[in-house]
């Protein structure tokens, strides 16, 4: 399963069923008050999340605003956003995580592992030792640091490094 950059599907749900909307980083972005927003950093076009269910501490993920679902179709001014938030992302990561490394990168379609349609960048932090870090049963990660917790931590991280 190590092997697969960012095979989404294959972790378990262990934050319980999800939320019942037409899209969920929609709904993060309307502040639906039925979906827990990870948020951290909100953007003019873009907002980053922590992953709900997470490969590893500080896995985040970077979405435009807008409802796309193909990355060709972001416009100049969104990808440009993208680009410096995912900067501003992986300083706020070292910072306050130290990884030794990151995977990012998008999944477009079902067939690739996606299980959201709305275009999302994911920026997922490696650490040496993983398997000393995570404990690995049946194919299930179990998480050291709280996603809750990465948030608040990443969110005043954020809040330093500003705009
Ligand atoms: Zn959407």
């Amino acid at each position: 399963m190590r092997r697969y950059l960012f095979n989404m599907e294959k972790i378990k749900y262990v934050k319980g069923a999800k939320p019942r909307v037409d899209c969920i980083l929609c709904a993060i972005r309307d502040r639906d008050p039925d979906v827990s927003a990870l948020e951290v950093f909100t953007g003019e076009r873009v907002i980053v999340t922590v992953n709900l269910y997470p490969f590893n501490a500080g896995h985040l993920m970077i979405f435009p605003m807008r409802h796309v679902e193909d990355l060709a179709e972001l416009d100049e001014a969104e990808a440009l956003e993208m680009h410096r938030v995912t900067a501003i992302s992986l300083r706020a990561l070292r910072e306050e995580f130290e990884p030794a490394g990151f995977n990012i990168g998008y999944n477009m379609g079902r067939e690739s592992g996606a299980s959201i349609d709305h275009i999302h960048q994911h920026i997922v932090p490696r650490y040496r030792n993983e398997t000393g870090f995570l404990d690995v049963l049946g194919g299930t990660r179990i998480m050291v640091v709280d996603p809750r917790d990465a948030m608040e931590r990443l969110k005043a991280r954020f809040s330093l490094i500003g705009r």
